[in-house]
Formats: structure tokens, sequence, C-alpha cells
């Protein structure tokens, strides 16, 4: 069985003060959630700060994103042993970063095999363009999108690995994929490939999130769904009673 995984996606969003103050908050209203795996992903400088408060806690700290190197004279960028000291998890190719970073299936690769070598839970980010949605080429691109980021990884340490599916046309937009639709294109796109590379029991016990303007009034929708094991959530991790409406109605759901 896959334990739920509801992680937020703070994004440029935020002041270490203002950070904080969310975190203090949602500590209290999530303490009693024991179901689900819980995490926030502040922006890099709000890290120490929100890991401080939720040391301890069962909400767990990630960072955006990272570079794959561990030093050197790379300016600006954070490296995976900075991330260790102040999170255990990372999102690695949102499609923000791929959008307007150039972040490729490659380097998200690297990435990945930097994030596994520390020891860190990477939350890999895959999903489709509205174009290339319409055009019916979701399947074998977001397929793709597995082939490259798993290249070379062990089947071992695959299993490390959660993923989110995000079709980008719902990142942000108010617009979310049909639950059932989202449904199939993880089995089709994402388990079946991950069982041709790494083998059913692999391809079954690694966690996909769906992400793409998760509410609290749709997440039920998408939790009860079988191949979605949780949610990567932005707008609506920014306030305390939007991700928190969003933990319990999941938790509702798989109860009922
Ligand atoms: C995201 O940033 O990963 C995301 C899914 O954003 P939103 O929930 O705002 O669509």
């Amino acid at each position: 069985m896959r334990k739920p995984f509801i992680a937020g996606n703070w994004k440029m969003h935020k002041t270490v003060v203002e950070a904080v103050d969310l975190a203090v908050a949602l500590k209290a209203a999530l303490a009693d959630v024991s179901t689900m795996d819980l995490a926030v992903c502040p922006t890099a400088t709000a890290l120490e700060a929100v890991s401080h408060v939720l040391t301890n806690t069962n909400i767990g700290v990630g960072a955006q994103n990272m570079y794959w190197e561990d030093s050197g004279a790379f300016t600006g960028e954070i490296s995976p042993l900075m991330v260790k000291e102040l999170a255990t998890y990372v999102i690695l190719g949102h499609s923000e970063r791929r959008q307007y970073f150039g972040e490729t299936d490659a380097t998200v690769n690297l990435k990945l095999k930097a994030a596994i070598r520390h020891g860190l839970t990477p939350i890999v980010c895959i999903g489709e363009s509205l174009a290339q949605n319409e055009a019916g080429e979701t399947v074998p691109f977001v397929g793709n999108q597995i082939r490259g980021a798993f290249a070379g990884i062990s089947q071992q340490d695959a299993g490390k690995v959660v993923l989110a599916y995000e079709p980008i046309w719902a990142i942000g937009t108010g617009r979310t994929a049909m639950p059932a639709d989202a449904d199939r294109i993880i089995r089709e796109a994402i388990r079946d490939v991950l069982r041709d590379l790494y083998g059913e029991a692999t391809a079954q016990a690694i966690r996909v999130q769906y992400g793409g303007s998760v509410k609290p009034g749709n997440m039920a929708d998408f939790i009860v769904m079988p191949e979605i094991d949780g949610a990567l959530v932005g707008g609506a991790s920014l306030k305390v009673e939007d991700f928190a409406g969003i933990v319990s109605n999941a938790a509702q759901a798989l109860k009922a």
C-alpha cells in the first residue's frame, strides 16, 4: 500500500517572516494527521526558519530546486549538501523550471541522481502542455519524461522517488484535469513505463501525486482514484485553511 503524500509548493511566495507564520499555523492545524505524509516546500531563503519550526512534527520540509554538483563555482545555485542540512525532500523538474529556467529531462536526471546520492527524497514533476494534450501526445510525452528522468537509476533507487503528474495547463489556472483522465495517464504513461523499466513491484511502490489547481473542493475526487497517491499543491498551499482543508478532505475521502 502506498501511503498518501500531500506537499505544498510555496513557489516564490512568502518572506521568511511570512513563511514562519504559515508554518506555525500549519503545525497546529495538521498536528493530528497520521494517515498521510505531509510536506511544505518554501523558498530557499525560508528553508532554515521553516525547518526549525517543523522539526519533530508530522510535516516534512522540501526545497523547490537544487543543482547537481556538491560545491563549486556555480553562482546562485544551492547544492544537495546545502539542501540536506535543512530539508528531506526536493522538488525537481517543476514545469516552471523547465519553462523559464531551461531545465530538461537530462538536467532533471542529473539532479535526481544527486538527490538520491545524498539521501534526499525527490519529488519529480512531469506533465504535458495544452498543445500536447490536445494533440493526443500526452502518454508518449510523459512516458519519455519518465524514461529521461530515470535514465541510469537502479531499481533500488527508483523506489525512493516520488512523482508528481502535473499537466502544465492545469497549474495555477484553476482548470483541473478530470480525475479519471489523470488516473489513466498515470497508469499508461507512468506506471506502465516504470513496470517496463523496473518490474511490477517497483512500479506499484512509487507514489504519484496529482498537481494542478488542487483545492479543498476537488481533492477528494482525485485522492479516491486508484493511481493517485496525493497531491502537489501550489496556490492553495499558501493559506492555512486551504491546505488544511485539502488534507482533511483527502483523509475523509480515504476513510469513506
Ligand atoms: C504546482 O505549483 O506544482 C501547482 C500544482 O500549482 P497550483 O496548485 O497552483 O496549480
